[in-house]
């Protein structure tokens, strides 16, 4: 993220906190290109290894013990600024399979990738086409990102179904003999999928109407604020990396505005709110600030190291922060 001094950007934001007041709508858009066929039988266990954690429990969830799995991106690291390591591209070379979200989400494994070669080492992206778009989001004018799409397609649970399916397709073509293991796998974990959906369903439901807005660092809660009768009151880092750039102060000081009014928590996805998120939280006046476990897991055995459990820990802390206050 571009650094630039924080007292220059206050010094904007009070200036204009009275004056400017901007919205953003996002834009829809679709792409992507099928992987290719990887055909193999192996005898022992298929060695996969996935982008970042979210995807690696995927990948050992509809694998079960025929698969291998693991994550470049180790738990608890961002997964939009990873910077590879020597040592990722032999893992990556080790291994039969390729999983990725998309090419736009994780940008450094689609270069690393590229770099690795095709053959049986393809690539699975299991959603190249994340196109699906949300409202409101960013500071003011910020696109959702370098395509206007939301990458984030693991918020909402039942966006995860086709997902797991794909990778079920995927691996019983690498592994005939576990076709039909990988596809009641599959089928086991979006009833599972849809379990958590229900269950956030009840858990948000009781927020209180003038209080379904979230507020975030970057743009990434669009697809749980659509699939939960939420709205998005807007993100402080443009767009839907956190490589983003730090807003105009014009920008900024709309949010700020808007988050006063409504008075709710902001969400972060770092272990720390960021020094932006506090200034934001106390020019505003809002209660501390919340973290989400949105783009990694936690490492094992700790909690929120599946993401079923990630995404039932994101729901309970949404659920407190919006609640009515006495
Ligand atoms: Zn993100």
């Amino acid at each position: 993220m571009p650094v630039r001094p924080l007292h220059a950007l206050l010094a904007l934001v009070h200036a204009l906190l009275a004056f400017v007041a901007t919205g953003a709508a996002f834009a829809a858009g679709t792409a992507g290109d099928a992987p290719p066929p990887v055909p193999r039988s192996p005898e022992t266990p298929l060695r996969v290894v996935a982008s970042f954690t979210i995807p690696a429990d995927w990948v050992r969830e509809v694998g079960g013990a025929r698969v291998s799995a693991a994550s470049i991106v180790p738990p608890d690291a961002d997964p939009h600024a990873y910077q590879p390591l020597p040592a990722d591209m032999r893992l990556l070379r080790s291994a039969t399979l390729l999983v990725g979200v998309s090419p736009e989400m994780e940008t450094w494994f689609a270069a690393l990738t590229r770099r690795a070669g095709g053959g049986a080492n393809a690539v699975l992206w299991l959603a190249p086409a994340a196109a699906k778009s949300h409202s409101a989001g960013g500071t003011g004018g910020a696109d959702c990102c370098a395509s206007g799409r939301d990458p984030h397609v693991w918020l909402d649970p039942l966006a995860v179904i086709p997902l797991v399916r794909a990778l079920a397709k995927r691996l019983g073509e690498c592994d005939p003999a576990g076709a039909a293991h990988y596809a009641e796998n599959a089928e086991r974990y979006a009833g599972k999928l849809r379990a958590l959906d229900e269950r956030s369903r009840a858990a948000l439901a009781k927020i209180p109407r003038h209080r379904r807005v979230l507020f975030s660092r970057h743009d990434n809660l669009g697809r749980l604020a659509a699939r939960y009768d939420l709205t998005v009151g807007g993100s402080i880092i443009r767009g839907a990396s956190t490589e983003g750039a730090d807003p105009p102060a014009g920008e900024l000081a709309a949010l700020i505005r808007r988050a006063r009014k409504v008075g709710v928590p902001l969400f972060h996805d770092e272990p720390a709110a960021g020094a932006l998120v506090l200034t934001v939280t106390r020019e505003a006046a809002l209660p501390p600030p919340v973290r989400l476990r949105t783009e990694s897991l936690a490492p094992p055995p700790a909690p929120a190291s599946t993401y079923l459990d990630m995404f039932a820990e994101n729901i309970r802390a949404i659920a407190g922060a919006l609640a009515e206050k006495p």
